[in-house]
């Protein structure tokens, strides 16, 4: 059955509860991966899956708390693949294709330990035992730059891809929807309320959207350009006509019990819909 795991249901502030971003899909048996924020890998293992099992990675956009555990993905998904994994493939809006081979690539910041690896007799006794066939291959993966309005094929699903509105020009960031026979689930990334996610998300079972705060805390402190909170989830969620709004990217105060159920009251009145406060480790069903 096809299932939402939600791995890191917070912002750029750590907390006990939460820190970063990061929602896996699990849709014909296939695990796709939004998002590589802080602790990633280690958030999959907890739900008992293997790095090696994730094979396809979208990025909504290259915030640190969004992609800081990229590189612990990657090269732990090489290390324990024993080059048997499947080639990862890897798509995100502009920097995607850069930041991958400045990280992995011969010249690249970690080349220093794969290389180690790969020549040490001690390491190729390792991956030997784990069942890996000498001479070891360097990691390689296919990462892409796509733009908003692109699609992304799969045997059983596709990816289309919008623009949100986050902190252009500095960074691009992209929204997404992923869509099956059965299944339909947007992820928002960062994004304030706009027309392009809403179009994205028409009719959608789940629309996973980050909500940063209360929204009138955040109108009153000017947090409220380039990103969503409470209202502004509730706001795009009821324009799209989704079934089911679950919200993630939380930061410390909307954490409280006592600020969700006050936010819940006023978004009930724009969105008729399901409305869940997502928590790190969460996983449900899809319909
Ligand atoms: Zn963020």
């Amino acid at each position: 059955m096809n299932k939402v795991f939600i791995l890191g249901a917070g912002t750029p502030t750590p907390t006990k509860e939460r820190f970063g971003s990061s929602v896996v899909l699990s849709i014909e048996n296939e695990l796709v991966m939004f998002d590589c924020g802080p602790a990633t890998t280690h958030k999959l293992i907890k739900k008992g899956i293997l790095p090696t099992q994730v094979n396809s990675l979208f990025f909504s956009h290259h915030h640190f708390d969004h992609n800081v555990d990229y590189p612990c993905f990657l090269l732990s998904r090489w290390d324990q693949g024993a080059g048997k994994e499947e080639k990862l493939k890897v798509y995100g809006p502009n920097l995607t294709e850069k930041i991958s081979e400045q990280l992995i690539g011969p010249e690249g910041v970690f080349s220093y330990d794969w290389k180690a690896r790969v020549n040490h007799p001690l390491s190729q006794k390792v991956y030997q035992n784990r069942g890996g066939i000498l001479p070891r291959k360097p990691p390689s993966i296919f990462s892409k730059d796509i733009k908003s309005g692109s699609t992304q094929l799969f045997d059983k699903f596709e990816v289309h891809s919008r623009e949100g509105k986050h902190v252009q020009p500095y960074l691009d960031s992209l929204a997404y929807r992923l869509d099956s026979k059965k299944n339909s689930v947007v992820y928002t990334g960062d994004t304030s309320p706009c027309e392009d996610v809403v179009e994205l998300s028409y009719k959608a079972d789940v629309m996973i959207s980050m909500c940063w705060d209360d929204q009138e805390i955040m109108n009153q402190i000017g947090e409220n350009e380039g990103q969503c909170g409470t209202l502004g989830a509730a706001m795009m969620a009821s324009e799209a006509k989704v079934k089911h709004l679950v919200l993630t990217h939380m930061g410390p105060n909307i954490n409280k019990e006592s600020v969700q159920r006050k936010s819940l009251k006023e978004m009930k009145k724009i969105f008729s819909g399901k409305i869940t406060f997502s928590n790190e480790l969460d996983e449900f069903f899809l319909n």
